[in-house]
């Protein structure tokens, strides 16, 4: 196995720019006002008051790169669906929670979840490009899990103290939203500890911003013994353009294993044939369709839901038009499980 000491990680060549890159100046310029999604949309105004309603709650993200996918004047296009407040979050619906997954229970350092065996995860980044509207840590306390370099080397303490630690996962918010100065920081420290095999991250940054994809980025992704893995998340066939099949292809050439993890949402992918066409789509990014999950029951996000009866019936039918390797797990995440739940 090759080790590399913390001082061998300090001298790895990395070309990190000073100047923010495209993708950060892309990052910097997303909507946040639902009036301007609204009018850049064509929407009809009276869409406007469900959004302002959700906006308070979860403020509305949307980068430019993702805009450009939504067909005007469609207030039920499956990408706008994703990121357009909606007056139905305000609502209070039995069962639908704050932190439905209770991550607060398993956060033994700032910025670190260890909930599984042998996998670590941690919050590299506290924002995101995209606000999805389904998501499941729309109420996550990110300012308080947003750590310090000081406060990293804790983190990283835990995992060079538990040898049974083969995986590190970096999740956010989203990962890639850091600057690639802390991201090639914090994985040249990863690198560093001998029982880790693998680096995951969890990101929909270069779906929504496929040039977050660049050389900086594959620089330090390239610099690591790591085997990596990137787990995609898109939803629907739609949000594959050809920049982000450009942006795969560089992963893939750089020895990256691309998954994709959906979410079952009802209104965006609630059908055989939009599934279908999904993991069509996938494969021909060279992305692998992993899991699809249902909805966690997050505050805000109930009209999103489909039945799990519906669920193993769109599976069932998918099945039948799909060959086994491209059939994403049907699953749920149970607080407290040793792992997903198949459905
Ligand atoms: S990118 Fe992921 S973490 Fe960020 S809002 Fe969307 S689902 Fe949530």
């Amino acid at each position: 196995m090759i080790t590399r000491s913390p001082a061998d990680v300090q001298s790895v060549p990395l070309a990190l720019p000073q100047e923010r890159a495209p993708w950060q100046r892309q990052l910097a310029g997303v909507i946040r006002d639902p009036h301007e999604l609204c009018r850049r949309l064509d929407l009809d105004p009276a869409w406007l008051p469900g959004a302002e309603a959700g906006h308070e709650l979860f403020e509305v993200r949307v980068p430019k790169a993702y805009l450009a996918r939504i067909r005007p004047g469609d207030p039920h296009d499956p990408l706008l669906r994703q990121v357009l407040p909606l007056g139905e979050e305000t609502l209070e619906v039995p069962g639908y929670l704050a932190d439905p997954l209770q991550e607060a229970e398993h956060t033994p350092a700032k910025g670190l979840i260890h909930k599984y065996a042998g996998r670590v995860l941690l919050i590299a980044s506290p924002s995101c490009a995209i606000n999805c509207r389904y998501c499941f840590r729309r109420h996550f306390p990110y300012g308080e899990n947003a750590p310090s370099r000081a406060q990293w080397e804790a983190s990283l303490d835990t995992l060079r103290g538990d040898a049974s630690i083969r995986e590190a996962i970096l999740s956010g918010g989203d990962p890639l939203a850091a600057n690639d100065r802390q991201l090639a920081w914090l994985v040249a420290r990863l690198d560093a500890i001998p029982n880790l095999k693998r680096l995951r991250i969890h990101s929909r940054l270069p779906v929504v911003i496929p040039e977050r994809v660049d050389d900086t980025l594959l620089g330090w992704l390239s610099a690591t013994r790591l085997q990596k893995v990137l787990v995609l998340h898109i939803n629907h066939a739609n949000e594959i353009d050809e920049a982000l099949i450009a942006a795969c292809t560089r992963l893939k050439n750089a020895g990256v294993t691309l998954l994709n993890q959906s979410v079952l949402l009802r209104g965006v992918n609630d059908s055989v044939e939009a599934l279908a066409a999904l993991s069509e789509r996938l494969f021909e990014a060279g992305i692998l369709p992993y899991y699809l999950h249902v909805l966690d029951p997050v505050a805000g996000a109930a009209h999103f839901d489909v039945p799990d009866d519906q669920a193993r019936e769109l599976v069932a039918g998918l099945r039948q038009v799909l060959p086994g390797f491209l059939m994403p797990t049907l699953a749920r995440e149970v607080p407290g499980e040793a792992s997903k739940t198949p459905l």
